[in-house]
């Protein structure tokens, strides 16, 4: 076999990609797998502790999750966990953090009265915290500048101990990587600042084409974010998607305000999640307040222009595209939403604006108290249906069955990287004829 021969190559060195190179080499017996990467280092994107929320997204606090997507993505976040529990990550890169999500007002107050009677059997640590509750826990949700107490009902729903609920998903990256290549008779290669320029099929081959080497696999999988459309359609695949970058930032407090978690209540009508208030683990803890969302026209944040053009052929803007756009802009509540998002991005006004948000959450934070996190937040790569003429709001796999998948991951992509990762490690062992060890896996990772 060419020396540059895999069984398996896998295309993107997010948490996507490491997750299913690190299945592979532990749970198959495919003996070659590589890992090819654009940029220097792993997680340099999306997955990298800076872009994200740094959530286990389980559905408890989520308030757009519905019971049934709530159960699906429990499954699949318990994974994180035993896999960081498994190798003793927890308080290195996992953390358990108090979180909640609160109700502000008599409406929403009600609202998470009977969201909690609704998910208190899945989650049956859920508690809900009154106002007192909230004073003594998290007391800057209840005090204003002059430390009266806020005029509004609240509750909180939430846990304030025992359950794992923050990970830096770089760190987890790197770790799955490096479990991989320790795994004995195993070829696990990693190849970075490789960045695929091209894949092509001859006969049951892949030839995927990087600016220094050509590799050929039997199976491709392509992680690569935002570029798995782009790849997809450079081989006449996925062409009923277009993808729709959304980019999220953050506003970082000046100092510890939050102990934990805060989630709030989901406008039904918007597709991406309210804004929250989350402990950031590579800043000593200070809140980080976000994620905003803006429509960008580059499929990558923080790398120039380089990827307008990308942007423009994965887009595949036509009339579908165009009703999809028109749909969303004709409703106030999304017009007035992608206004003030676009806002937030503004310098000068941008804080005050934001502020006025936050206060929902903490009613005492002044202007002084956050700043612009500048190159922090990532880019979701939201799918458009261009058959159904319609925004995904989760991931969207394209698996002709001829031996490659491309994967897109915008939220909640790095708690389901496992989970994910163990759906493709099935399709990849059933086409080449290997064996996933199943009952090893839920040992390690589900029971
Ligand atoms: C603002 C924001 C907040 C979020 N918060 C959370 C959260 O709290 N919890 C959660 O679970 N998820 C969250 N997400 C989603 C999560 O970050 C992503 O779903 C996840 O990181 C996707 O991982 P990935 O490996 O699929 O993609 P990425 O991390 O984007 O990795 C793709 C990789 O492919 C590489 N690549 C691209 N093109 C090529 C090519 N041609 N050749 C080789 N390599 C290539 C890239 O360099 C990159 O390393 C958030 C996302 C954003 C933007």
């Amino acid at each position: 076999m060419a020396k540059n021969h895999y069984e398996v190559l896998v295309i993107g060195g997010g948490i996507s990609g490491a997750a299913l190179f690190y299945e592979l080499a532990k749970y198959t017996d495919v003996k070659s797998i590589a890992l090819v990467e654009k940029y220097d280092g792993l997680a340099k994107l999306n997955s990298s502790g800076t872009s994200n929320s740094q959530t286990i997204h389980c559905g408890d606090i989520e308030t757009n999750y519905t019971v049934d997507k709530a159960k699906s993505v429990k499954r699949t976040a318990k994974m994180i966990e035993k896999y960081c529990l498994q190798y003793g990550y927890q308080d290195k890169f996992m953390f358990a953090h108090q979180k909640m999500a609160i109700g502000v007002g008599d409406e929403e107050v009600a609202y998470m009265r009977k969201r909690y009677e609704d998910f208190k059997e899945l989650f049956p640590y859920l508690e809900v915290f009154e106002k007192d509750k909230l004073a003594q826990i998290e007391p800057k949700l209840i005090y204003d500048e002059q430390g009266n107490e806020r005029p509004e009902s609240i509750v909180g729903v939430g846990v304030e101990s025992g359950e794992y609920s923050t990970v830096d998903f770089g760190q987890m990256t790197e770790s799955l990587v490096e479990n991989a290549t320790k795994i004995e008779d195993k070829q696990t290669d990693v190849f970075l600042s490789s960045q695929v320029t091209n894949i092509k099929k001859f006969g049951k081959t892949h030839v995927v084409e990087t600016a220094n080497e050509t590799f050929t696999a039997d199976f491709v999988v392509v992680n690569a974010g935002a570029h798995s459309l782009y790849l997809a359609h450079r081989m006449g695949h996925g062409t009923d998607y277009g993808c729709l970058p959304m980019a999220g930032s953050f506003y970082m407090t000046t100092k510890k305000i939050l102990n934990g978690k805060v989630y709030m209540v989901q406008h039904p009508k918007l597709p991406f999640a309210a804004l929250h208030g989350d402990p950031d683990i590579l800043a000593n803890g200070f809140t980080r307040f976000g994620p905003t969302a803006l429509a960008l026209p580059k499929l990558e944040r923080y790398h120039g222009n380089s990827t307008v053009i990308d942007f423009i052929r994965t887009l595949r803007f036509d009339t579908s595209v165009a009703k999809i756009f028109g749909d969303l802009l004709s409703d106030s509540d999304i017009r007035n939403y992608i206004f003030k998002n676009f806002m937030f991005e503004v310098p000068f006004i941008n804080k005050r604006l934001f502020v006025q948000d936050a206060r929902k959450i903490v009613p005492s934070l002044g202007l002084d108290d956050i700043e612009y996190a500048d190159g922090f937040g990532g880019v979701r790569p939201q799918v458009l249906d261009k058959k159904n003429k319609k925004l995904m709001l989760g991931e969207a796999s394209v698996n002709p069955g001829t031996g490659i998948i491309f994967n897109m991951t915008p939220s909640p992509g790095a708690t389901s990287c496992l989970g994910n990762a163990e759906r493709d490690v099935k399709s990849v062992c059933e086409y080449l004829g290997k064996t996933f060890n199943q009952k090893e896996f839920d040992k390690d990772l589900v029971e």
